[in-house]
């Protein structure tokens, strides 16, 4: 088989990062496969998927308003069992939670059940691959392939392997990635948050360190960085694109006195009053519209 050229494609875990790989993985013109749990989750996925066309739809993305995101639709396919999912796919990518036991067992299963030929990625932000490659039986077709959250928009595709991933294999996906409307990004060693999360963690952290010590306030900090530097983001609109849950849950974890003064903070000034971000309306800033 020529590695390079893919045409089906399975996603593992149909949530937030899953049902977008796999729905803009069909708007490119792949056959996708969405493997979920049970039905139940599947019919949540549908309902995902449904909100996603509307959403490229409502954006005009890419023609998707001349039906390009109806006929996307018609490409995914809906399966609970694994062997499936797995049985005619040239790349599977996996996005189930966030758990190393959880993905092994999950690696360990589909392993058993899939071709020869296939690929594996996960899409894990925090596990590195190497944790996972032998759960995998086949470590030379297995690495990472990271997407950021609204991955239409946001479109960095960051593709890492293990020492162990074949060459073929790293340049199959990063063909493949450029292919559903990624640009890859090629990471020439393992390393934790990749590039992308390896640059804002730090930066994020020393917004909320200013801002816990009293230095400036949110606007001033985000006035500062978009001036000086041409940016068209300042540190805590982007927190408020994430989303402050997960801010707060890092900053939580963090024993130090600062993470968790952060942590407190993000809690009771904006957490406790339904002020989660963007996709509440409000955050940081607000974004209600009048
Ligand atoms: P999520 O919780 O929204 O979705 C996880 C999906 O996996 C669900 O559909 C769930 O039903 C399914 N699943 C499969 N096997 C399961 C099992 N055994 N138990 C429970 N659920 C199971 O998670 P997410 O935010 O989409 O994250 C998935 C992966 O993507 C993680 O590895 C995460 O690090 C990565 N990721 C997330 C983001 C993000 O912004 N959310 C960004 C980049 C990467």
């Amino acid at each position: 088989m020529d590695m390079t050229r893919l045409s089906n494609i399975t996603v593992l875990g149909t949530g937030v990062l899953g049902s977008q790989i796999a729905f803009q993985t069909a708007f490119s013109g792949f056959e996708v496969v969405a493997w979920d749990v049970d039905d139940a989750a599947l019919e949540a996925a549908k309902v995902r998927f449904r909100k996603l066309a509307d959403r490229y739809i409502r954006e005009d993305f890419q023609g998707s308003a001349a039906g390009k995101a109806e006929a996307a639709l018609g490409r995914l396919r809906y399966t609970a069992d694994l062997a499936d999912a797995a049985k005619d796919a040239d790349l599977v990518i996996e996005a189930v939670p966030e758990q190393l036991e959880l993905k092994r067992g999950i690696y360990t299963r589909l392993g058993a059940v899939a071709p020869e030929k296939t690929i594996f990625a996960t899409n894990s932000s925090t596990l590195l691959p190497s944790k996972l490659m032998d759960a995998t039986g086949r470590p030379d077709r297995f690495l990472a392939l990271h997407f950021a959250n609204e991955i239409w928009k946001f479109n960095v595709g960051e593709v890492m392997g293990t020492e162990l991933t074949s060459p073929a294999a790293y340049e199959t996906v990063v063909e493949f990635a450029r292919d559903m409307g990624m640009v890859p990004i090629e990471i020439k060693k393992e390393k934790a948050g990749y590039v992308l999360n390896s640059l804002l963690v730090p930066f994020l952290n020393a917004a909320g360190e200013l801002l816990v010590d009293g230095i400036a306030d949110p606007e001033t900090i985000d006035k500062t960085w978009r001036i000086a530097t041409g940016s068209p983001s300042g540190p805590f609109q982007i927190y408020d694109v994430i989303g402050l849950m997960t801010p707060y849950n890092v900053a939580m974890a963090d024993p130090r006195p600062k993470s968790q003064a952060f942590a407190k903070l993000l809690k009771e000034e904006y957490i406790d009053k339904g002020k989660l971000g963007v996709a509440t309306g409000e955050g940081f800033y607000s974004y209600k519209k009048r």
